[in-house]
């Protein structure tokens, strides 16, 4: 191995705290002299602005996101026993979100093109396996009777799920819609039916948006935040972040320990004057990738972009038939990759009491084996860009598609 070779990260925190150094560090000097840790005017400064950049009337900003999921979905009126639906395909605080606000998930499969929940699934899901009870105007599990109330989309690896469509079957069986937007801070939609752009964060009942560090708006820590236009979800929220507490000592119901840092938010609110620059970067980044790549279009699977998608590149995932090797090999190389996610939920030790089997949901188990995420970050230049995808290229093509599952096994033994 070349010990001398430059290496390319898969995600690089370092550069942008540097650039904000003189700033983040105000920002907690600000905070020293006032000893002020929790809420205040910094939190409701960074919570105003973020609620309009995504074009919402409140945001309420929270510990982290996964806390952001589950105060949207109690403060929605999601109740214990009820089931809510989302995907496979994301990463476990969705699903824990769920549970933990005492209901029960249930998948539907993803689109293979955009690896986002697939609309015809669900509305299979909701003909087949549920029925609508015209006299309580509720939606019930056929096998279970319980009732089902909600669904989650994933805005997964920065793009949108088919909103329009998910959102017009949530209409007709009267359930609620709560964006998982952790992976989508400033991803657009055209919605066909309001013949316009709308916002991540913005089309559900509420939105959970994540700002742990690696995210495209992260904080330097954990914090997280939900967006709603709805003023009675907001205001549920800012007591579940509190103890159930509207007046210091005064709880109406129990809540949490799930507010906002004001240091963190402090910082946040620098970071997000940077984040329509640094989500214009990746998107750019991502064209790159895809005019690089194009050669070898039969042997990659490339990011789809619908004409109604203006994702922001959280992630940027390419489909292979030998992923386990170009993995090796990249990483051999210094270039660091990443699977997201290697196991679907449904298949996770965790999960082994919902009692799916493999081949439920086919599309998620075929493209969990063949996903990898390239190094993705707003400054990552043309010249590595570069150099990632010539390997690419090569691993692609010498191997003839025939043998590359032999030789990614081969791989997994030397
Ligand atoms: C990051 C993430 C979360 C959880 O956010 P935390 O801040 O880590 O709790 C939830 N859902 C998705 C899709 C995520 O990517």
């Amino acid at each position: 191995m070349n010990t001398t070779m430059n290496t390319i990260p898969f995600l690089d925190l370092v550069t942008p705290h540097e650039e904000l150094k003189e700033e983040l560090c105000g920002v907690f000097r600000a905070a020293l002299r006032g000893a002020s840790f929790i809420g205040g005017p910094m939190v409701e400064e960074f919570e105003r602005e973020f609620a309009q950049y995504c074009d919402s009337q409140y945001c309420v900003g929270v510990a982290n996101g996964t806390d952001a999921l589950r105060f949207a979905l109690i403060a929605s009126g999601i109740k214990p026993g009820d089931i809510v639906i989302t995907v496979p395909n994301t990463f476990i605080a969705t699903a824990e979100a769920i549970s933990q606000a005492g209901a029960q998930p249930d998948f539907v499969d993803v689109e293979e093109r955009t690896y986002n929940m697939d609309p015809e699934r669900l509305q299979d899901y909701l003909e087949n396996d549920c029925y609508f009870d015209t006299a309580t105007g509720k939606t019930f599990h056929r096998k279970t009777r319980r009732p089902v109330t909600a669904i989650v989309p994933v805005h997964l690896y920065g793009q949108m799920a088919a909103m329009d469509d998910i959102l017009e079957l949530a209409k007709d069986y009267n359930l609620m819609v709560v964006e998982d937007a952790c992976q989508a801070h400033g991803a657009e939609y055209f919605s066909a039916k309001e013949n316009r752009w709308k916002k991540a964060g913005s089309m559900g009942k509420a939105a959970a948006f994540s700002f742990y560090p690696g995210k495209n708006l992260g904080a330097c820590g954990e914090a997280g935040a939900v967006t709603t236009s709805d003023h009675d979800v907001a205001q549920k929220i800012r007591m579940l972040r509190d103890h159930g507490q509207a007046q210091k000592y005064y709880h109406d119901m129990e809540g949490y320990n799930g507010r906002l840092d004001a240091i963190q938010a402090g910082f946040l609110r620098i970071k997000l004057r940077h984040l329509a620059a640094w989500n214009e970067a990746r998107r750019e980044s991502a064209r790159r990738y895809g005019q690089l790549l194009a050669a070898a279009d039969a042997a990659i699977g490339l990011p789809y972009e619908p004409t109604w998608a203006k994702p922001v590149y959280h992630l940027y995932v390419i489909r292979l038939q030998n992923r386990e090797l170009v993995q090796k090999r990249l990483a051999e190389a210094g270039i660091g990759t990443g699977i997201h996610y290697p196991i679907p939920l449904h298949q996770q030790k965790a999960y082994r009491g919902l009692y799916y089997k493999e081949g439920d949901f086919p599309v998620v188990e075929t493209v969990a084996k063949e996903i990898l995420s390239l190094p993705m970050y707003p400054g990552l230049l043309h010249t590595q860009q570069f150099e990632i995808a010539e390997k690419v290229l090569n691993l692609v093509s010498v191997i003839p598609a025939h043998e590359q599952g032999q030789r990614a096994a081969a791989a997994f033994a030397d």
